[in-house]
């Protein structure tokens, strides 16, 4: 499973000093693909530059004009998408697609449910009655359209994407598509919303389908930052994966012990699933915070999340509000961390290993977690 964000600025050569060092943080959180917005030529060129700055692959998202998907072809880029019933004539299309073909350049359809072909819509008055399919029907349809036009062209090399701001329209369409084609699916919630209704909506959508081995690259899409949209995305996986491992899972063929690719028995089957979705990395768990509280976990998890993701240690970090409980409840992490007021308290599975001046926490902490 690859962790896709998506580049929330407009590309610019005076802001590569600084995209650079934040992409490569985003590697170091687990994000693997980031999407960057094309929208002409001259941002075309800046993501060329990017593209040979950076050891993360970059997606460039073109829409309309052909020709900045040539000129992005130029580049080191890993990948296209684009919503080929936007870029015009088949012949714009092939061109992409010979161009993609040449330089062994996947490209993912983007298939998004505002922007289904006139005749697919429903809804509002666009079509009435002409169109006999729900929603996710239509996006699975629409999907198959752009689909016949890249065989028509012999180009395989292809990634299929249906958003749709509906929880059920998601887990839907990705069913049906998934149980009657192999082809690899990016899977999303559009539109999700900002952090917490967004966290909300995508888990719900998500879940399910990484469960029954649906989706090989996802992104959880919020008006908030990338980094946070990377540690919802492992987070989702690594709830996936918790799933996946008890619970055996009808395959979209109906197939009880099948996921895609191979065909294993049931606890096998689980597992399978499950280590797909495990991503590894630091776990953490920290309390709510309650009128005991005596260290402020909120502001201490705002400000080492980001740092925590980035760790290449599968460990487990518990951010607790009080000495009394916050030991004792998360004797189980490998690293804890709370606090009396004016002084912290440093744990190691529930074993106070450091008490220092609150001033002091984050320099001892540091310190504790170079140690594991
Ligand atoms: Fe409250 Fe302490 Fe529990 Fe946190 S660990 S919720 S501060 S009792």
């Amino acid at each position: 499973m690859v962790i896709q964000t998506m580049w929330k600025d407009r590309l610019s050569f005076s802001d590569l000093e600084n995209a650079v060092p934040r992409i490569e943080g985003l590697a170091c959180m687990g994000c693997g693909l980031v999407r960057c917005a094309v929208p002409n030529i001259a941002a075309a060129e800046v993501l060329g530059r990017l593209a040979q700055m950076v050891s993360m692959p970059l997606v460039a998202d073109i829409h309309y004009d052909y020709k900045i998907a040539l000129r992005c072809m130029d580049f080191p880029i890993a990948k296209i998408r684009i919503n080929p019933g936007n870029i015009g004539s088949t012949e714009k299309v092939r061109a992409v697609l010979e161009r993609a073909a040449e330089k062994n350049i996947p490209i993912r359809i983007g298939v998004n449910a505002g922007s289904l072909p006139r005749d697919l819509r429903s809804g509002a008055g666009e079509c009435p009655d002409c169109n006999p399919l729900n929603r996710a029907e239509a996006l699975v349809e629409a999907a198959k359209r752009e689909l016949a036009i890249f065989d028509e062209c012999g180009f395989t090399n292809v990634v299929v994407s249906m958003k749709a701001s509906s929880i059920a329209d998601t887990i839907k369409a990705n069913r049906i598509l998934a149980g009657s084609t192999d082809v690899p699916l990016h899977i999303g919630v559009t539109e999700a919303g900002p952090l917490i209704v967004g966290v909300a909506r995508s888990s719900a959508a998500l879940v399910p389908l990484l469960v029954e081995g649906i989706g090989d690259t996802l992104r959880i899409s919020l008006s908030d930052s990338m980094e946070n949209e990377v540690i919802a995305a492992r987070e989702i996986l690594g709830a996936a994966a918790e799933i996946a491992a008890i619970e055996p899972q009808p395959s979209p063929q109906g197939v009880e012990s099948e996921i895609r690719g191979s065909r294993l028995e049931g606890g096998s089957a689980c597992e399978a699933r499950a280590t797909r979705l495990r991503q590894g990395g630091v776990r953490v768990i920290s309390c709510p915070r309650c009128g005991r509280y005596g260290f402020d976990t909120h502001s201490f998890s705002s400000r080492w999340l980001p740092r925590l993701y980035a760790l290449d240690k599968t460990i487990s970090v518990a951010i607790m509000g009080c000495e009394v409980n916050g030991p004792e409840e998360a004797r189980h992490a490998d690293l804890g961390i709370t606090g009396t007021g004016y002084k912290v308290i440093i744990f190691r599975h529930g074993k106070v290993v450091r008490t220092v001046p609150a001033a002091d926490a984050d320099a001892a902490f540091a310190a504790e977690l170079d140690l594991l």
